[in-house]
């Protein structure tokens, strides 16, 4: 669904991203893991064609939802508001099942996206990209100012879409033991480039990743 391919992205004589490769297959569930400033969101402007590469090659199949990191919503607009505009073809702009899966934003319905908190707007987020019945999610830093329990909640429904539906997954996470254990497989992004890779359990098994990122000596 994504095959990401040498990818070097400039930013005047910054290299933010060096020779990156990376895929996510059809009903996969990746993780990118790294530090800040390790090249995240460049790649994922990337993936969505607002930056361009300097080398190397970017595609995507399928339908692509981008759950982007922080407060990117409309917001004059009422929750309810901005959840239909992420409405596939603006058909289908039944909310229910979002509020179903993200309960505490049903009593904000109504509720200004402006006047959310960082968590709510961050669950907003994620339920209008659920709306447009992706083939194929980039979710930037998931777990960011969400409550434990509401994101041990977003990872057990991405669970169950990729298991019922095959929904592929990028899941670009600070919190390194959240996207290993979610994901089958991941990649580790230092310093624009891929330092390491392979199935989550290997990396987690891996003494320098476990230390870098796991908080564990
Ligand atoms: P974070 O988790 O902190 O958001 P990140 O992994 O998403 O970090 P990027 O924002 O992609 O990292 O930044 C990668 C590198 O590119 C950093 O060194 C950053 O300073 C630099 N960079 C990002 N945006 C620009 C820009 N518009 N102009 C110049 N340099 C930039």
């Amino acid at each position: 669904m994504i095959d990401v391919e040498e990818l070097t992205v400039r930013y005047g004589a910054a290299t933010a991203l060096d020779g990156v490769s990376l895929s996510v297959g059809r009903g996969e569930m990746v993780a990118l893991i790294g530090p800040n400033g390790a090249g995240k969101s460049t790649l994922v402007n990337t993936l969505c064609g607002l930056l361009k590469p300097a080398a190397g090659r970017v595609s995507v199949s399928g339908r692509l939802a981008l759950v982007p990191e922080g407060r990117h919503l409309f917001a004059p607009l009422t929750v309810d508001e901005n959840l239909r505009l992420g409405a596939w073809r603006g058909r289908d702009r039944d909310t229910s099942p979002v509020y179903r899966l993200l309960p505490s934003l049903e009593p904000l319905r109504h509720r200004r996206a402006g006047r959310l908190s960082g968590g709510e707007q961050q669950m907003v987020a994620l339920g209008r990209a659920l709306m447009s019945r992706p083939e194929v999610l980039v979710i930037d830093e998931m777990s960011l100012g969400l409550a434990p329990l509401v994101v041990a909640g977003l990872a057990d429904h991405l669970r169950e879409r990729n298991a019922t539906e095959g929904l592929a997954v990028l899941l670009i996470e600070q919190n390194a033991r959240l996207a290993l254990d979610l994901c089958t497989r991941a990649y580790v992004l230092e310093a624009g480039r891929v330092t390491a890779s392979g199935t989550s359990a290997a990396l987690a098994g891996s003494d320098s990743v476990a230390a870098a990122y796991l908080g564990l000596e």
